[in-house]
């Protein structure tokens, strides 16, 4: 037993052997020689700790090597590639929320590439503050009379917490204490940035007067949340923003909402109805309102802090601030997005172009895409259903948005190994599976997108290998 044991250690060939051959040469180009060593010692270290263990079955030289080949493969690739969305999902967190207007892109490109006004300021010659390049832009769009711009909106919530709210009361109805995306909590955050949460009413049923009673010498804050990914329907009541923000005047507290999405416009005439603007928030008389970049705004991830100047002032000079700050690629994507809403210009931006487009357009377009996969792969069966698209990242929850896919089977291929082949593809496509069938929802789907589907589906069906 110790002597096969032995000897199959022995058998294992050293490093140097497989570090020699063409592929090891070849992926050394692109990955360099020390991590493919790494790589080769890594699958030699398994093997022998398995052979010692006596788990696993006994390898060949070969069986080794295609090992090594496969994960030297595997990382050549990027890691972070882009993809085809056939989910319908528009503001999808998993696939990177937002895919920005060619103008955003240009900006950030640009910055990238140069030195830039970041902290500069031209007229003086003089050191500036990098949130003025978004921050009068944002007042225009929301009527807020001063902004900051952090990492994203769970930064937001916790800065403005923590420089205002440290070791006071923070006053919040049972009814918005929510869990967003399994890792925005606000019991956690509000925990983490040491203010004190203190919980009034019930998760359906929330009063002015539980607020009202709630105010003692020890509050400093009334909270709203917005209930992004669920809705409470039947016996509920909420109090309204101007009630509450009498109140916080009234008891001198500051008044912040944490908005979610965050839409700069009102998107009711496409059917998207009960997602508040950020302006009507302020105009209603909440003194800072947070909010995401990368979701109903589509601009890249940041999070936004609109209000009272005196406050947003604050919060520019708490140590954590310097902390969340972003990056100039960000701020030069935001500037540019921003500036698509100042001249009316929203409906260009992707993902509000994938809100807003008509269920007429859909429906050709999956017509027009049936009929190109069925004659670029005639063995697929490809028609054209109903379905039901969302808006995603937490906005309108209680309802889909209706739209067009195309269903797709191929003969021999079940929708599930269908589906999982899709992710493979050299362009990967990420797509649902609806009664047995793949299907493409067109919402997400831009025209390159429809190309590299094609593509997709010829490598599948050329290469075989079902
Ligand atoms: C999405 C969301 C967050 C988290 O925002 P990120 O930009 O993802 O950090 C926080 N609060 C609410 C209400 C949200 O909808």
């Amino acid at each position: 037993m110790k002597d096969t044991l032995r000897e199959l250690l022995r058998a294992i060939p050293p490093m140097e052997r497989f570090l020699e051959t063409p592929w090891a040469e070849e992926a050394s180009l692109g990955l360099g020689r020390d991590s493919i060593k790494s790589i080769v010692s890594d699958v030699i270290g398994e093997y022998r700790n398995a052979l010692r263990k006596g788990e696993g079955t006994v390898l060949s030289v070969e069986d080794l090597e295609a090992e090594m080949r496969r994960r030297c493969l595997e990382k050549c690739a990027p890691s972070l590639r882009p993809v085809v969305n056939a989910t319908g999902v528009v503001v999808h967190t998993n696939l990177g929320r937002s895919c920005l207007h060619d103008e955003a892109i240009e900006a950030l490109t640009a910055v990238a590439r140069s030195y830039s006004t970041l902290e500069y300021n031209l007229d003086g010659g003089k050191r500036g503050h990098r949130d003025s390049h978004v921050e009068w832009l944002l007042c225009q769009l929301t009527g807020a009379d001063a902004a900051l711009v952090v990492n994203n909106n769970a930064a937001a919530v916790l800065l403005c917490l923590a420089a205002l709210a440290k070791d006071r009361e923070v006053v919040v109805s049972r009814g918005e204490l929510v869990e967003i995306g399994g890792s925005f909590r606000i019991p956690d955050i509000m925990a983490f940035s040491g203010a004190k949460m203190r919980e009034v009413g019930t998760t359906n049923r929330t009063h002015f007067r539980d607020y009202a009673e709630a105010v003692s010498e020890a509050t400093r804050m009334l909270l709203k949340v917005h209930p992004s990914n669920y809705r409470i329907v039947g016996f509920s009541a909420e109090v309204g923003r101007e009630e509450l923000a009498t109140l916080a005047r009234e008891k001198k507290l500051v008044f912040l909402e944490d908005l979610g999405s965050g839409v700069l416009v009102d998107l009711s005439p496409f059917g998207l109805s009960g997602e508040p603007t950020v302006r009507h928030c302020i105009a209603e008389g909440v003194d800072l309102v947070t909010f995401s970049g990368d979701k109903l705004l589509g601009g890249p991830q940041i999070g936004a802090v609109v209000g009272r100047k005196q406050l947003v002032d604050e919060l520019r000079r708490y140590p954590l601030a310097r902390a969340l700050r972003v990056d100039k690629m960000t701020l030069a994507a935001l500037e540019a997005t921003l500036r698509l809403y100042l001249t009316d210009r929203w409906r260009e931006i992707p993902s509000l172009a994938m809100l807003c487009v008509d269920g007429d357009i859909l429906r050709e377009r999956a017509e027009c895409l049936a009929a190109r996969l069925g004659e670029a792969i005639p063995a697929a069966s490809c028609r054209v259903l109903s379905v039901e698209d969302a808006v995603g990242g937490g906005a309108f929850p209680a309802r889909g948005i209706d739209g067009f896919a195309v269903a797709v089977s191929l003969p021999g291929w079940s929708a599930a190994a269908l589906q999982a082949r899709l992710r493979l593809c050299v362009y990967p496509v990420v797509a649902n599976v609806q009664n047995e069938l793949v299907c493409l929802h067109l919402r997400t789907l831009s025209g390159e997108d429809e190309e590299c589907l094609l593509a997709a589906f010829r490598e599948i069906t050329g290469g075989g290998e079902p």
